[in-house]
């Protein structure tokens, strides 16, 4: 038994076997091969490995989302059964007497620089997917596919680290837990990790090692611990703790379809964080009001290209159509800093975090903007959606959105496209810049909501990718507080809700503050709903209201 320390993010116990996440390597070797009959074999070996899994993340994806997105991993197993393709790499392993994956990478290179060059949009689009078909066929033949969830049970995944691209990527149906080696408590990993329900330390001082593969291990989430091939009376523990966790959630599940009041009647919104559809069913389960913050950069994460429209607007709808009339607050792409997506082409950057990323993004290339707001207005046609815009600094900002927003209602409108004419419009406060202008800001939008991580990160000038820096990054400072009121003073004054959709939002030491303050909504992550809610009506108003707002004016630590 061995036992090891790391920082939780999520509270939960699991207890499964280790799977070591190994990155996909990308270089290729290319080296001789004398039985080239035999390496052919190898080749369709993997060619039918791979359409039995993409036949698998077909009927996958048909299910979490629809049969239209699931359309893609049908297309890759057409591209693999291809006649030219499939003859190019024989060839390549005949003429060259080379190994398959020299010859899968060669092809997949030349046949989508083939693609990119054609004219025809869709013909275009088609190059990312040779790349991706012929990655899967690599990972395969030479092993290195991802070894996490190949095992068929669910497990707890051990990595380096994870960049949110991966964690998106991962079935969250086979992952029990996560485990990694870096990784600071308020990454996009991490906040994954609470929406997906599933205990997670990181920071862990450990070292990843082969054999820890398969083994036995108890992940506590609460304790920041990880204890390796526990013995008997160890595990007997952890099964009890785990127990008790269930035990504690059932007796919240009493507080489904009540009131968010609090004891003198003071009601507030909670509403719920998603990453993607697969999160409503989450959102549901835990009884939230409606949907705060739909992270839609996910939906580009998962992607090997640019979403298209028609891909997008089945999302939206989906999920607002699911949320059965319930609001969904929809954020419009806010990549990069640690959300990257290869296709963006985003050049590296000293200090990504400040630099081009989320609204500026949007507003340099406006095709991508407009296609996202094009999928937007038009699922609003369907249910109850509003849009928010994340990063904002300034008024001048907002007045480009809307120009470019009217361009995109004209253009629905030509084409007899119905949308919600009175979609609800609004935006994330961040930045100290928007906080402090947020007076200004009220006058032209319908609501703010605070997303108090990346606040924290600029006000405390913190990098919140920064392990280092976890102990600095002080979310209860009294400057973050001091913003925090401003802002929502400020949207009362000029007739629009105020709402909080950053981590803090679900830390229940503050909730009375936030009551306090006035907020409209609190958007948590789905696990996160029903405790909110039974902290809000044990609190009673009256008797704290006072003391807390003059602690805020004075600068004090509440
Ligand atoms: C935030 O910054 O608080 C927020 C909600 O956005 P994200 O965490 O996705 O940057
Ligand atoms: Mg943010």
């Amino acid at each position: 038994m061995e036992k090891f320390r790391g920082k939780g993010v999520f509270g939960g116990i699991a207890i499964g076997r280790i799977s070591l996440y190994k990155r996909k390597e990308q270089k290729i070797k290319r080296y001789h091969i004398e039985d080239v009959q035999a390496e052919t074999e190898r080749f369709h070996a993997a060619r039918d490995e791979a359409v039995r899994q993409l036949k698998n993340l077909f009927e996958k994806a048909v299910s979490e989302v629809g049969e239209a997105n699931a359309m893609i991993f049908d297309i890759h197993q057409m591209m693999l059964t291809d006649l030219d393709y499939c003859e190019s790499i024989e060839n390549i392993i005949h003429t060259q007497q080379v190994n398959a994956e020299y010859a899968v990478g060669t092809t997949g290179d030349n046949f989508s620089q083939m693609f990119a060059s054609m004219e025809d949009a869709y013909m275009k689009e088609r190059a990312a997917d040779v790349r991706d078909v012929s990655e899967r066929l690599i990972g395969i033949l030479s092993g290195s596919e991802d070894s996490a969830l190949s095992s068929g049970e669910p497990v707890i995944i051990m990595a380096d680290d994870l960049v949110p691209s991966e964690t998106v990527q991962l079935d969250k149906n086979m992952v029990l837990g996560f485990v990694t080696v870096h990784g600071s408590a308020n990454s996009h990993t991490a906040i994954l990790a609470r929406t997906m329900n599933i205990p997670a330390i990181i920071n862990t001082d450990i070292a990843l090692k082969p054999e820890y593969n398969g083994m036995t291990a108890i992940l506590d989430g609460f304790e920041g611990t990880l204890v390796l091939e526990p013995d008997e009376e160890t595990l007997r523990k952890a099964q009890e703790k785990q127990k008790n966790e269930i035990e504690k959630k059932q007796l919240l599940e009493q507080l489904k379809g009540q009131e968010n009041i609090t004891q003198d009647g003071r009601k507030i919104e909670v509403y719920a964080n998603i990453g993607n559809l697969s999160d409503v069913g989450s959102v549901l389960k835990n009884d939230a009001g409606g949907i705060g913050l739909f992270r839609s950069e996910f939906l580009y994460l998962e992607n090997s290209d640019y979403p298209t429209e028609e891909q997008q607007f089945s999302v939206y709808k989906t999920v607002a159509e699911n949320m059965a009339g319930k609001k969904v607050i929809i954020r419009t792409l806010d990549i990069g800093a640690d959300k990257q997506a290869d296709y963006f082409q985003l050049p590296p950057e000293e200090n990504p975090a400040m630099g081009f990323r989320a609204i500026r993004i949007c507003l340099e290339r406006q095709e991508i903007f407009k296609t996202q707001l094009r999928a937007l207005f038009r699922a609003s046609a369907f249910s109850r959606i509003a849009v928010m815009f994340p990063m904002i600094t300034s008024v001048s900002e907002i007045k480009e959105i809307k120009k470019i927003v009217e361009q995109v209602k004209r253009e629905l409108k030509a084409e007899n496209l119905p949308f919600d004419e009175k979609l609800e419009m609004g935006i994330m406060i961040e930045t100290p810049a928007a906080a402090l202008v947020s007076d200004q800001l009220a006058k032209e939008v319908d609501f703010f909501s605070v997303g108090t991580n990346d606040l924290t990160q600029y006000t405390l000038a913190v990098d919140r990718q920064n392990p280092q820096l976890d102990r600095f990054y002080d979310a209860h400072h009294p400057a973050v507080l001091h913003m925090l009121k401003l802002v929502a003073d400020n949207a009362h004054k000029n007739g629009i809700w105020a709402g909080i959709c950053g981590e803090l939002a679900a830390d229940l030491e503050l909730t009375e503050a936030f009551l306090a303050m006035g907020f409209d909504e609190l958007s948590v992550s789905p696990p996160f709903v029903l405790r909110l809610r039974k902290k809000i009506r044990e609190t009673n108003l009256d008797a704290c209201r006072k003391t807390i707002l003059e602690k805020i004016e004075k600068g004090e630590r509440l």
